[in-house]
């Protein structure tokens, strides 16, 4: 019977890999905590209707890419495509909005069923910003910030570009929504088949078409920025005023809406051209509206949502030198050696809690197990066979060094020689 395989698109994080997410997940989490984020935890599963409501009933998401099904009792239940409609959920029916200000950050699977390729799966992880009861620019401008920042601290900093744009408010966009609607009419041989419907349902979204024969349509169509107002100029502008005065540099792209309908005033995408057509490693704005349209007060809301994956992939372009392999292995034969050497090894464990040391749980020879804490890494082997436990000493092997011999410390001075050593 042929073995059983992981989902399509959805992937195992195997040991070799661990260490480089750990890498970014630790940096991650610093830089949010220097600006003075909290995590917040959230369920996997949602109501249906939740994500309907928030992400939009006609994008790309809620008509194709949502993992939904019937609880056994009935309900309507989706695997999360994205975090913010939970964390906003969360927020609402825990009081957190009103009259408060909030940073908060989430982590976890997300699950969108998608054509996977490079960069794009069916289960990915995010890291996910959403702050709560700013109106001001500053915070949109600050979390540009943090992002650059953390760019820098993972050493990818010359790999992503940012690229700006502003939705303007609601309003705003519906009248901007008419004139884009008369241009498409005008031209309305042109259109592909998915913008043909999307003229019906989201016509903001035929902007976002990948389709190279429609390039020219897209061009010369009305610039949305040109239908925004005194407030949502300001707004923007305050914004590139901080970059500028930062010296952060950043590309405006009028034909940046995003896939989600929440959006308003700044969106933004922090892109690289080293991932093909999934570029896009950082995405997020502003969505002052949405927190209405789940039945909140009025109330500002600013965030991001990152894919760890594509980030990943940038990272291993950096070949990092990441966590070594373990740095201490315990060799033992003969009966008396076993529970000596474990209570060395643990001995050891608590004098020098960051030494990575492995015991040999599998026996077999010593010349096998010589081989086997080689095959580890490891620095050095400590020996406990028959003679040296009779003599109650411990022998101690470097494993890298052929030049050195073997010393036979006594057991109790076995902890001050490893404390002197100077492990890589
Ligand atoms: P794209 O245009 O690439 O489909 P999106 O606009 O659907 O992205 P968002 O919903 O804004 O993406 O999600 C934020 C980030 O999450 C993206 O910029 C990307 O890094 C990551 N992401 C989104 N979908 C996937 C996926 N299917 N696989 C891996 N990462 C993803
Ligand atoms: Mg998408």
């Amino acid at each position: 019977m042929a073995n059983i395989q992981a989902i399509r698109g959805m992937h195992d994080v195997l040991p070799e890999q661990t260490p480089l997410w750990q890498y970014a997940e630790k940096h991650i989490r610093d830089v949010l905590a220097s600006y003075g984020y909290s995590e917040i935890r959230l369920p996997i599963v949602e109501k249906t209707e939740l994500f309907k409501r928030s992400i939009g009933e006609v994008t790309d998401i809620v008509e194709k890419e949502m993992y939904t099904f019937d609880d056994r009792n009935g309900d309507s239940l989706t695997l999360r495509p994205e975090g913010t409609a939970g964390c906003l959920r969360a927020c609402l029916e825990h009081g957190l909005l009103h009259n408060q200000v909030h940073r908060l950050w989430y982590y976890g699977p997300m699950y969108r069923h998608e054509r996977p390729q490079k960069g794009r799966y069916r289960q990915f992880f995010q890291f996910g910003v959403e702050t709560y009861g700013m109106a001001s620019a500053d915070i949109d401008a600050e979390m540009l910030l943090l992002t650059d920042r953390l760019w820098t601290r993972l050493g990818i900093r010359r790999k992503v570009r940012l690229q700006l744009n502003s939705l303007g408010t609601i309003a705003e966009r519906l009248v901007y929504r008419e004139a884009l609607v008369a241009y498409f009419n005008a031209h309305i041989t042109h259109l592909d088949e998915d913008s043909l419907r999307r003229l019906q349902t989201n016509p903001l979204r035929i902007l976002d078409t990948k389709n190279p024969d429609m390039k020219d349509l897209v061009t010369n169509a009305p610039e949305l920025m040109e239908y925004l107002g005194e407030e949502s100029r300001g707004h923007f502008q305050a914004i590139l005023d901080t970059l500028d005065s930062v010296g952060i540099e950043y590309d405006i792209n009028t034909r940046l809406v995003r896939g989600l309908d929440y959006y308003s005033k700044t969106v933004f995408e922090w892109v690289t051209e080293e991932l093909g057509s999934q570029g896009t490693v950082c995405a997020g704005g502003r969505y002052d509206g949405l927190i209405e349209q789940l039945g909140g007060r009025a109330n500002h809301a600013v965030g991001f949502a990152m894919g760890m994956e594509r980030l990943l992939l940038l990272l291993e372009t950096l070949h990092l030198p990441l966590d070594g392999p373990v740095q201490v292995y315990v060799i033992r034969a003969g009966a008396a050696a076993q529970t000596l050497g474990l209570r060395l090894a643990e001995q050891l464990r608590s004098a020098m809690p960051s030494l990575k040391l492995q015991l040999d749980c599998a026996g077999g020879s010593v010349k096998s197990q010589f081989k086997k804490a080689d095959k580890s890494g490891a620095q050095y082997a400590l020996i406990l066979g028959e003679d040296e436990v009779l003599r109650g000493e411990v022998g101690v092997k470097s494993l890298r060094d052929a030049t050195q011999a073997q010393q036979n410390i006594a057991l109790q001075d076995v902890i001050v020689h490893l404390k002197a050593v100077n492990f890589l």
